[in-house]
């Protein structure tokens, strides 16, 4: 498959970024990385007219300490996060979801940023032009009828990056600029959960994310990453789950629990009520299969990939079963 011809701009500094996509609003497309965009151009899923590289932009890829919080460029490389020697001591479970990304040759160029701003996906959405020809284009593809549900105008094709709920669960804040405007907001509110429209970058195309930042967890907080999937070399989740606990030392009860899945629904899903179960108790077996439970109810997959929804719960719940017995050492 070859690429469209469009138009290669370089700028060499955010605020250029931000006049050109300005300058030429709805017909441009930022590249970082490119190994999501590429693939989504060659498929014709995307044809900008002018694709913004990032590269030569050196301020969007430093990663550094700050006062009780790490700050990290969205240039930065997933090989870049793993290897952080701040983010593997402070903030494990993000290491562990960007080491879980593709493979070792994709993370040497696939960027954090790119990862945050990743597409949804469907099985009848993320193919070639070709193999989309063989019936009428669905409602994201810019058609009527949803091919999944059957329904009108409607679109659940599902987030499946790895990086979101791992920086959701840490209560990551993210920073946007757009002309004239710059604003700071919990990443969790950057994802609609519209399918056919899955953040706020893909809503406005005027902004560029310039900077995440996470604050440091409190003592005694640990965290995991864990991703099902069908192919253990390189394959994007069907559930992935980022999960955090910090239980007191002296009385053993959980003060903090978090759960954030991908894979489940058009946006990261945080499993709030199932949080509810762990805190405030001693975690044991019970409490953690209720939790599990809750969980399973919390999330609403659709059959936007090979997998059947119910099998997707009972996946979910044998990783939240899996992953609180791990962090909160219980014996099973
Ligand atoms: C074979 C293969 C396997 C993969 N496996 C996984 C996987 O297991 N898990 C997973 O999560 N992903 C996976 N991916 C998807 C992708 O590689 C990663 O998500 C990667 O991190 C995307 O980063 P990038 O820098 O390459 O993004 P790009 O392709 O450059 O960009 C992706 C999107 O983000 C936008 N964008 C990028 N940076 C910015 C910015 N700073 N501001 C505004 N918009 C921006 C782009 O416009 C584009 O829409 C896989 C891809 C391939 C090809
Ligand atoms: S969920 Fe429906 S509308 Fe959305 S990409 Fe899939 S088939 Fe298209």
């Amino acid at each position: 498959m070859h690429l469209p011809k469009f138009e290669y701009l370089e700028p060499g500094e955010t605020s250029e970024v931000v006049s050109i996509l300005g300058k030429y609003r709805g017909q441009c497309s930022i590249i970082a990385g490119g190994t999501d965009l590429l693939v989504a151009m060659k498929q014709r899923r995307q044809t900008p007219k002018y694709v913004i590289s990032l590269a030569k932009v050196s301020e969007l890829k430093q990663i550094r300490e700050e006062a009780g919080m790490i700050s990290i460029g969205p240039l930065a490389t997933l090989e870049e996060v793993v290897a952080s020697g701040p983010i593997q001591k402070k903030l494990p479970v993000l290491a562990q979801a960007a080491w879980e990304v593709g493979s070792p040759l994709l993370r040497t160029v696939a960027t954090i940023g790119g990862n945050l701003c990743l597409d949804t996906r469907c099985r009848f959405y993320n193919q070639s032009e070709f193999w989309r020809g063989a019936r009428p284009d669905c409602f994201k593809a810019g058609g009527v009828i949803c091919h999944v549900t059957n329904k009108e105008n409607t679109c659940y094709s599902t987030f499946s990056g790895d990086i979101a709920p791992a920086l959701i669960a840490l209560n990551a804040q993210i920073q946007l600029i757009g002309d004239g405007d710059e604003r700071w907001l919990p990443l969790a509110r950057f994802y609609t959960g519209v399918g056919r429209i899955p953040n706020l970058l893909a809503a406005g195309d005027n902004e560029v994310l310039t900077e995440i930042k996470v604050p440091l967890p409190a003592d005694g907080t640990k965290g995991l990453y864990r991703k099902y999937r069908f192919r253990e070399s390189i394959d994007f989740p069907l559930v992935g789950l980022a999960a955090i606990l910090r239980v007191d030392p002296d009385d053993g009860i959980c003060q903090e629990a978090c759960l954030v899945f991908s894979g489940v629904g058009s946006r990261p899903v945080q499993a709030a009520e199932a949080e509810n179960k762990l805190i405030g108790k001693r975690l044991n077996e019970d409490i953690i299969a209720a939790a599990a439970e809750t969980a399973a109810g919390e999330v609403h997959p659709v059959k936007t990939d090979r997998v059947n929804p119910q099998f997707k719960k009972k996946i979910v719940k044998a990783m939240v079963r899996e992953a609180f017995t791990e962090l909160g050492g219980v014996k099973s």
